[in-house]
């Protein structure tokens, strides 16, 4: 079993995250939730889709190509600050993509200053 939030495996007879309280789901389910593959891998996360949205538009911009990845929380729908959006790209594309995802924030926090 694991939790689908905390990503933390469990033995059987567990039925919620000690964590967050999240339902735990078993593991195989989980697998098949992650795009069925682990050639993919978590380059950036955020909590407002949107977000997610823009960028993966940069990185298909920048030639990577990224999925999004949402993790909706049922148990505590008023605690929508839990939701946590996930952005994964393939592994070969990783690195470039954390150098491009960082000086895009970078660009982000330069354009906010002035
Ligand atoms: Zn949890």
């Amino acid at each position: 079993m694991i939790c689908p939030k905390c990503e933390y495996e469990y033995v059987d007879g567990i039925k919620e995250c000690p964590d967050c309280g999240t339902e735990l789901i078993p593991s195989e389910e989980f697998e098949g939730n992650l795009v069925h593959s682990s050639d993919y891998i978590i380059v950036y996360t955020c909590y407002e889709r949107y977000e997610a949205e823009m960028m993966k538009a940069n990185l298909a911009g920048a030639g990577i190509e990224a999925i999004i990845l949402e993790q909706s929380d049922r148990n505590f729908p008023a605690m929508g600050d839990l939701e946590l959006v996930k952005l994964l790209v393939k592994k070969k594309d990783s690195e470039d993509a954390v150098q491009f995802i960082n000086s895009s924030i970078n660009n982000l926090l330069t354009d906010d200053e002035i």
